[in-house]
């Protein structure tokens, strides 16, 4: 009986992402790749359906040319997960499918590695070995003779010089038979850490007996594991891993980055050593294809790797585990631009597992489903063992102004960090994550001038020397004094690394230092080189951005330096302040050596700042408290959506009249979807087109539509309407819609 294969070719252009039929004269499954000819070429494509029944159509079916690989790349779920990314996410079956095989597969630029092996032939008489007489020959085979298995030919080279020779000749005469093995390339593994599984604390035990039971229950269920650092959230992980295993499924790991969180990586593979394959950026194409390979065909049964390990092909998967929720690394900007969360939780439901949520500072969204009861709440409250903490100054700015020091470095810095290069020790200056972003604030009382509408500072803009809201678009000048103390000690604040590079040298010109943002980490292995260098204490000083705020775990460090906690707390985002206290929680909880307890120095111009007072003493429930009440004063998330619509191009005028037109077209068709679900418009709670906060990159300009959608159970029907809206609009400049967007520059 003929049959057809429905495919989805391996082209990434909406005209094309449908399934296309082909007759399929050959034996293969649903989810393998296939060549197929498409228009006047051969393609690569997936496999999505397979079915007996002729197409329908007086079109002429092709036919596939043939299969790529000899097993499924993609398995049922993926394929289940592949449809619902594709309308979540608005983006082509082909970009979706992309992220679930290694990228060098495409194109067919990696192959498996054969290895040359032989063995002897059955049929020679091993007990004539001794009459031969002596020769290379007769070395290779009494080697084979004594082996059990097949030997690789480079082995054997080792042993038996200039062996290639006769092997060929024994080969040729049938007395050794040649065989060309798959191997998997074994990665420069990460060494392992082996840590003896602990005795739990009641704490532990409590929060890993209810992820066993819902693991029993067999339902999909989101658990938030709130705990300090320290407090043993990695071992839960594991020891609920282990009871996954030990029912024989699977489990993914996801972390925010490998470079940066060696440690942990390095204790799973201490843990579950060959079971566990890690994804990581360090890989080469070989190697990744061979660790995907080896969790496909089912070898491994844990992934610890980043955010697109959510795509692992782990059959039967029993958990996911995202450590350190709250990292910004978990979605994309890319298209797909997803959400690993996201992802996790529809593939975990599909498997009926749970999905766990780890962090110390999980974000105020994901405490507010906690506490809300859409997830569930697991706490660690204490510590394991009481490593004793850094001792934390937090020192006033301002006051350091007006006794006159006006350097970026305070009289208790510059000290401390003299100290510590003296000693031989390390030191780490954290700087603000983004250079460019600037507010205005008045070095006597500190006040930081905001917009009167959307509780966020406003951004300086150097060009035309005024003030602007990233979020409404309200524009100011920059008032001649403070509007709360009345000094004009206005000042445009924003510190970069550059900046503090700079004084740092002029005070410590002998001192070896090391800077990390992303202008120094563009190339791939940039990161972990600057953080290995500095592991081994090629430098003292380590500056760098938040980015490095995971690599906190270094021996030698003594002394961590915050340059300026406001720079954090005043970058024009809503999220601004969960990042500010997670980041000074991260370093003010980094447990301190036995022999030697660090300290911390928080430079600060508003030290009354409830924020960084929580976050030195670890108070997450009273920041959360606090910080989700002004969430739902000013309808941010978790009570709103923010969808951002961006145009680029080369002419402003045609941006400025594109926007303009799809805000407003787009605004009717919004309302009347709300109308026709017996709702209102004021469910839009705000909807303009604006230039975008940074209004030129690469020469291309960039306009934005901004919609903030309250929430209520009509909000995915109306980013619906968006996205078949955009399909329909042509507007030839519309670059992305980004859905709550980590930022929004
Ligand atoms: P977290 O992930 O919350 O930061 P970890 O799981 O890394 O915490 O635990 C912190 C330290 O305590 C680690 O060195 C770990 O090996 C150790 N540890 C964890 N649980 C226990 C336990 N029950 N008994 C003894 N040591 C433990
Ligand atoms: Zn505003």
């Amino acid at each position: 009986m003929e049959k057809y294969a429905k495919v989805i070719v391996d082209i990434s252009v909406d005209s094309v992402d449908r399934l296309f039929s082909y007759i399929l004269p050959i034996e293969a499954v649903v989810g393998q790749r296939v060549l197929v000819p498409f228009g006047n070429r051969k393609v690569e494509g997936f496999i999505l359906e397979i079915s007996t029944e002729k197409p329908e159509g007086d079109f002429e079916l092709k036919t596939v040319i043939k299969v790529l690989e000899d097993y499924a790349a993609l398995d049922e779920t993926q394929i289940s997960l592949a449809y619902w990314m594709k309308t979540a996410y608005h983006c082509t079956m082909a970009q979706v499918l992309r992220q679930m095989i290694p990228a060098q597969l495409r194109g067919m630029r990696v192959k498996e590695k054969k290895v040359r092996t032989i063995y002897l032939n059955p049929e020679f008489d091993k007990t004539s070995i001794n009459a031969l007489k002596q020769s290379k020959k007769k070395d290779i085979i009494q080697l084979l003779a004594d082996s059990t298995i097949n030997v690789a030919v480079a082995d054997i080279v080792e042993l038996v010089p200039n062996a290639y020779a006769p092997i060929n000749a024994l080969v040729k005469d049938g007395i050794v038979i040649e065989k060309f093995e798959t191997v998997y390339r074994k990665p420069n593994q990460i060494a392992p850490q082996c840590v003896e599984k602990p005795v739990l604390t009641a704490e532990q035990e409590t929060a890993l007996q209810r992820i066993e039971q819902i693991i029993d229950e067999g339902k999909q269920k989101t658990v938030l594991l709130h705990g300090i650092t320290g407090s043993g959230k990695t071992e839960v992980y594991m020891q609920a891993i282990e009871y996954v295993l030990s029912k024989k499924r699977g489990a993914i790991v996801l972390v925010p980055e490998i470079s940066l969180t060696p440690q942990t990586v390095a204790r799973f593979v201490g843990r579950f050593g060959d079971s566990v394959a890690v994804l990581h950026s360090r890989l080469s194409a070989g190697e990744r294809f061979d660790e995907w390979r080896r969790i496909r065909l089912n070898q491994v049964s844990v992934v610890v790797g980043a955010r697109s390990a959510v795509f692992a092909p782990i059959s039967d998967l029993g958990i996911i585990v995202i450590d350190e929720e709250h990292e910004d690394s978990y979605s994309s900007e890319n298209p797909p631009r997803y959400n690993a969360s996201e992802v996790a939780q529809r593939r975990c439901s599909y498997a009926n597992a749970p999905l766990i949520l780890g962090s110390a500072t999980p974000k105020l969204t994901s405490y507010y489903y906690a506490k809300s009861g859409k997830y569930e709440l697991l706490e660690l409250n204490n510590r394991v063992n009481l490593m004793p903490l850094p001792q934390v100054s937090i020192v006033d700015m301002r006051k350091e102004f007006v006794l006159g020091n006006t350097s970026i470095f305070s009289g208790l810095l510059t000290e401390r960090l003299r100290e510590c290069i003296d000693a031989g020790e390390q030191a780490i200056l954290f700087v603000n994550r983004r250079g460019y972003s600037s507010f205005v604030m008045c070095r006597a009382c500190g006040e930081v001038i905001m917009c009167p509408d959307c509780d966020v500072s406003l951004t300086y803009h150097k060009q035309d020397n005024s003030l602007k809201c990233h979020y409404c678009g309200i524009e100011q000048r920059i008032p001649k004094t403070c509007p709360k103390c009345s000094k004009p000690y206005l000042k445009y604040m924003g510190i970069g690394t550059q900046q503090v590079q700079e004084e740092f040298i002029s005070l410590f010109p002998n001192t070896k230092y090391l800077r990390m943002d992303a202008d120094s980490t563009r190339g791939k292995d940039s990161h972990a080189d600057i953080l290995g260098a500095f592991a081994s204490k090629q430098a003292q000083v380590l500056i760098g951005t938040q980015m490095i705020a995971k690599g906190l775990d270094f021996p030698n460090v003594t002394l961590v330096g915050i340059v300026l906690a406001d720079c954090m707390l005043n970058i024009p985002d809503y999220r601004n302040t969960e990042r500010a206290f997670s980041l000074i929680t991260q370093v003010a909880g980094r447990a301190g050596r036995a022999e030697k307890v660090g300290s911390v120095v928080i430079q600060t111009n508003t030290p009354e700042n409830n924020i960084i007072k929580l976050a030195v003493q670890h108070d997450y429930k009273n920041f959360y408290e606090a910080a989700i009440h002004e969430r739902a004063n000013s309808l941010y998330p978790p009570f709103s959506l923010f969808v951002r619509i961006l145009f680029t191009g080369d002419e402003q005028e045609i941006l400025f009249a594109e926007s303009q037109a799809f805000a407003d077209a787009c605004y009717a068709t919004l309302c009347e979807t709300l109308l026709a679900n017996s709702a209102d418009c004021s469910e839009i709670l705000f909807m303009y087109a604006m230039p975008a906060p940074i209004k030129r990159i690469k020469e291309k300009y960039r306009q934005q539509v901004l919609i903030k959608l309250a929430r209520t159970k009509h909000t995915s029907k109306l980013i619906k309407a968006i996205y078949a809206y955009s399909d329909t609009c042509d507007m030839k400049h519309l670059y992305s819609i980004e859905i709550n967007p980590n930022d929004m520059m």
